[in-house]
């Protein structure tokens, strides 16, 4: 049993069952053992890969977006440029550089990351040290410097925890962890019933939510509704709520038992739009989108940047440019690639026009 398994069941011995939100808060963000705490999980010596790590196109797209988004705004100055959860550091790497391409954007932003792991913290600081501007930490988006911002998150919400409630025949119950007679975690139901959450749902059905997004979500939605700016959301995800259980856990670019080994897979949900979508209205800020991860890419010309790298690119380099392009946007096949499964939604100040990406 590794540490951190040993650990937990001692708190469940203690204190009783635990929620799941609970469980995937030590799982990843446990100081001692928590998932990001002690690795680097990306590429494809770690667990899993993301878009940044696929190709600089993604973050030179979103640069190039955010320098647009900015301008949209009334390039207001100074202006917050914001990443939530920003991994090795490569897509705010590859935004500042082609923000040089925008000098006007470039001097009216100073930059801060969001990041909970002091190890990934270093890796960002290393990524970032030739950067063309100065940046600061911190650990909750609370915590940056006020006034207008453009906000970053690719694949964060789905890190962050979610509950799992279970229609039984006698009503609504929370999923709990508890342990089993050996003293393994095992999954369980709350003995307390939940109020009615979904009028004709069966029995087994499972909902799932995370107020942790949506609180996330909340606040920064406010702001933007208050001070101006946008927050860009690219994540997997549904894009209507619905039932079911997302719950996966991720090692070594497969899937394996949430519960076997805390800590050593990375555990996550798909993210549920419409409900970060209503979290966000809620605070008086518009949504746009979701749309597929392919329509915003393709929208931002990402087959143009494609055709510039290859120009310059050895054949090899040039298969490397045509590969990553199929896994950003799924042209030959969607169900296998990210274009389809991730989503792109823009939360922002309710009076900022359509912007690139999403216009219908
Ligand atoms: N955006 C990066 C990394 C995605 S992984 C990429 O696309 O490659 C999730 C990132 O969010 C990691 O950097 C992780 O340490 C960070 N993270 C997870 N939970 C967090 C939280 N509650 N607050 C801030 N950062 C968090």
């Amino acid at each position: 049993m590794n540490a951190l398994k040993q650990e937990i069941a001692t708190l469940i011995a203690h204190e009783g069952p635990i929620t799941l939100e609970r469980y995937m808060t030590l799982c990843l963000g446990h100081p001692r053992y928590g998932y990001y705490m002690t690795r680097d999980p990306f590429g494809a010596a770690g667990d899993f890969v993301t878009a940044p790590e696929i190709s600089q196109m993604f973050g030179e797209l979103l640069g190039v977006w955010a320098s647009e988004a900015w301008r949209f705004a009334g390039a207001p100055a100074p202006t917050r440029l914001i990443e939530l959860g920003p991994g090795r550091g490569t897509l705010m790497s590859d935004v500042l550089r082609v923000a040089r391409i925008a000098p006007a954007f470039l001097d009216a932003i100073t930059v801060h990351l969001v990041e909970t792991s002091p190890l990934l913290r270093r890796l960002q600081e290393q990524t970032l040290a030739q950067a063309p501007k100065m940046m600061s930490w911190s650990g909750d988006v609370n915590e940056t410097p006020p006034g207008p911002a453009i906000i970053l998150a690719n694949e964060f919400f789905d890190a962050l925890p979610v509950r799992h409630y279970v229609r039984t025949l006698s009503g609504w119950r929370e999923r709990l962890i508890g342990l089993n007679a050996s003293g393994g975690l095992v999954f369980g139901l709350a003995d307390e019933i939940e109020p009615a959450l979904m009028a004709p749902a069966r029995e087994g059905s499972i909902i799932e939510v995370s107020p942790a997004s949506q609180r996330v979500m909340g606040d920064i939605a406010a702001r933007l509704a208050r001070e101006g700016g946008v927050l860009l959301v690219v994540d997997y995800g549904y894009p209507e709520t619905s039932l079911g259980d997302s719950l996966q856990a991720v090692a070594k670019h497969a899937y394996v038992d949430p519960l076997a080994e805390p800590g050593e897979a990375d555990l996550t949900a798909h993210v549920d739009f419409a409900a970060l979508a209503r979290a966000a209205r809620a605070e008086g800020a518009k949504v746009m989108g979701p749309v597929t991860q392919a329509q915003f890419l393709l929208q931002l010309g990402i087959e143009r940047r494609a055709q510039t790298l290859m120009k310059k690119a050895t054949p090899e380099q040039a298969q490397a440019i045509l590969d990553a392009f199929d896994r950003l946007t799924g042209v030959k096949d969607p169900r296998r690639q990210m274009g389809g499964l991730f989503k792109v939604m823009a939360v922002t100040h309710p009076d900022m026009p359509d912007l690139p990406g999403f216009i219908v």
